[in-house]
């Protein structure tokens, strides 16, 4: 069985403890390694090597031109890497081949967008009211937490080590423990590629140990979180207690609006993307649709033969093009959010496990319609291949009905009528949009949500201004003393 390590100072090392996780294949239960189960001795270790790394190590005189080029070699590393990444982000997490090969183009896109702004971060100067020659200066913050969840493991991990090190500063990252083997194998590119030992450290344990070990780290000067709202919550009061920098991107009930003057072809093969994506298993999936009540009928009925297309198996098979859900565990939790919408909204397809593939932890797309919105299968994140389909009249109603939730992440609007689209997208109250399309991402576009889908924005010019803290200086040019306290 393959032995992986954890990734501190520049060496692959295991755990102080000596203890160690199996990682498994949620496709087929068997088991892809073991991972070191880092405790918080491991996790000082980590924060102490980024420390040295961040205020005496080459990285704190390393210029802007040296991590660009960084950067850039890393992306192109993994570019070289491309077929490995693939293949270990299928088996660790279950997504299908063509999902895991955007996920990994994408990840390198986006060292190469933030190896461009390295190089282009730069401050001001101001006019005050004095004879001082004023300006301001962007700095890096220091060391910083970075905690990211299993649905997209290596491309998480990149959105926030990218902006960290283009900015300056230096990490240790925590992958979720149910898939931390992309997250190692980026390390592995790295140190191959030249970043200084310390920049960028990896510790593989859970989160109530080896995550709480981090935020709670006095040396730690910045936290970066993705995942659950509950989690976001406890982090962030943590945060707050040591007056820590935080930024949290949470999770999401994200309503897809398909008006009666819809495009058809889209609002289908996107909506089905929107919903059954990562197995639903996305932040922004939509998983709320909302549609007209004059084409209700005619969606619904087009939208279960599209999901009835919908190939479930192996990421690896060629025909695949929805993968099993992460872990037994997270499978057992859609299946209760299954069990609860049987009982309350009609079940228009799925909601089984599929025949004779027991081995993995499989579950068919599932769609309930006439869902009250109150329910819950309609306002709690359920995070599968499960989605609820409401009518709504008008588009007051479908504006109330959208909004009509704690979370603000993504949202979707089906239309051909320009004019409503911008009407509708401006009573939104969630933090990214997409008209007649759902779900790309663009690493220059800001990714975050409003209300309880989290605070700050990653991606963009907004990412790595999450990462500099903002510096005023102020230089006296008169050369005569005030007088402040004459004699
Ligand atoms: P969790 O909140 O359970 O875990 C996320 C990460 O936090 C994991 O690395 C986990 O470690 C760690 N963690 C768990 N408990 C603690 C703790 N007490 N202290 C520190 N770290 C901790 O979320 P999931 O992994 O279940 O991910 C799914 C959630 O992530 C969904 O709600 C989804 O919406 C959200 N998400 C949001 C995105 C966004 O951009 N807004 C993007 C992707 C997902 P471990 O798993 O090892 O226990």
């Amino acid at each position: 069985m393959k032995t992986y390590l954890q990734f501190i100072n520049g060496e692959f090392v295991p755990s102080l403890s000596a203890k160690t996780r199996d990682v498994i294949n949620p496709a087929t239960s068997e088991i892809l390694g073991q991972v070191p189960e880092s405790q918080p001795e491991d996790v000082d270790a980590a924060v102490k090597a980024a420390r040295v790394a961040f205020d005496t190590g080459p990285w704190s005189t390393s210029t802007a031109v040296d991590r660009q080029n960084l950067l850039l070699k890393l992306a192109q590393a993994m570019r070289d890497n491309f077929e490995k990444l693939v293949v270990l982000e299928v088996q660790d997490c279950g997504k299908p081949r063509r999902e895991a090969e955007f996920d990994v183009d994408d990840a390198a896109s986006c060292f190469e967008f933030y190896a461009g702004l390295a190089t282009k971060i730069h401050g001001e100067t101001m006019n005050v009211p004095a004879n001082s020659f004023s300006y301001v200066v962007r700095e890096p913050i220091g060391v910083c937490a970075q905690i990211v969840p299993w649905n997209y493991p290596l491309l998480m991990s990149v959105w926030k080590l990218a902006p960290a090190l283009a900015a300056g500063n230096t990490v240790v990252l925590k992958p979720s423990e149910v898939t931390p083997l992309t997250a190692l194998e980026l390390a592995k590119l790295a140190a191959e590629v030249g970043f200084p030992k310390g920049v960028i450290n990896i510790v593989t344990g859970d989160g109530p140990v080896a995550g709480n070990a981090l935020v709670n780290h006095p040396d730690i000067d910045k936290i970066a979180f993705t995942g659950g709202t509950e989690t976001g919550k406890r982090i962030g009061a943590t945060a707050a207690t040591n007056l820590k920098k935080c930024s949290l991107e949470l999770g999401g009930k994200n309503p897809v609006i398909v008006f009666e003057d819809a495009p058809m072809d889209l609002a289908l093969d996107w909506g089905l993307f929107a919903a059954f994506a990562n197995s639903g298993q996305v932040c922004t999936a939509g998983s709320r649709f909302l549609i007209q009540e004059s084409i209700y009928d005619q969606f619904v009925e087009q939208f279960v033969a599209g999901a009835q297309n919908i190939r479930v198996g192996d990421g690896l098979k060629d025909d695949t093009t929805m993968g099993p859900l992460v872990s037994k565990n997270h499978l057992n939790k859609v299946e209760e959010y299954v069990k609860i919408g049987k009982s309350t909204a009609k079940l228009a397809l799925g909601g089984d496990r599929p025949k004779g593939m027991d081995q993995g932890f499989f579950l068919n797309p599932t769609i309930f319609i006439d869902v009250d919105p109150k329910s819950r299968i309609a306002a709690e994140e359920i995070f599968g291949p499960v989605v609820v389909l409401i009518k709504f009249k008008d588009e007051e109603e479908a504006i109330k009905l959208a909004n009509d939730t704690s979370y603000g992440l993504g949202y979707g609007i089906f239309s051909n009528d320009v004019t409503r689209t911008h009407r509708v997208m401006s009573k939104i109250k969630a933090g990214i949009g997409w008209v007649n399309f759902y779900h790309p991402t663009f690493n220059e576009m800001p990714w975050g949500g409003y209300k309880q889908s989290g605070t700050g924005r990653e991606l963009g010019l907004y990412g790595i201004e999450s990462y500099l803290e903002v510096k005023q200086i102020n230089i006296n040019l008169d050369q005569q003393p005030e007088g402040w306290y004459p004699k």
